[in-house]
């Protein structure tokens, strides 16, 4: 061994890795270690399952606040417009309060033109 495998730097002869220090965590913890852990773990499917049912409930409590019936609005604000999630939150409450008033005085409800 007289050099690093990466960078080509002169290691001392106690030297077991190969590599020197900046370059062995780059080739032992890089991209294809993560991409090899990240198969193994999707591979196990009782684990797939516990990672994606906690991402769609984790999605699910954090969208619970909106009705049902503004969510399309909501996603496209913040989609589409790319407004934060407060911002489009803090717009849809708006929505909300303005279709309320309006149903009490008109006695119709608005969200049914937005049911699509
Ligand atoms: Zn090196």
């Amino acid at each position: 061994m007289n050099g690093c495998k990466t960078c080509g730097k002169p290691l001392s002869r106690v030297n077991r890795t190969g590599w020197c220090r900046q370059h062995y965590a780059a080739a032992n913890n890089g991209g294809e270690k993560w991409a090899n852990d990240n198969r193994a773990r999707w591979a196990d499917p009782a684990q797939r399952d516990r990672i994606v049912i906690g991402l769609r409930s984790a999605a699910a409590q954090r969208i619970a606040w909106c009705p049902l019936e503004y969510r399309a609005e909501y996603r496209r604000l913040t989609r589409t417009k790319h407004y934060s999630a407060a911002a489009a939150r803090s717009m849809i409450e708006a929505t909300i309060a303005q279709h309320m008033r309006a149903y009490l005085r008109t006695g119709k409800l608005q969200q049914t033109r937005l049911a699509a």
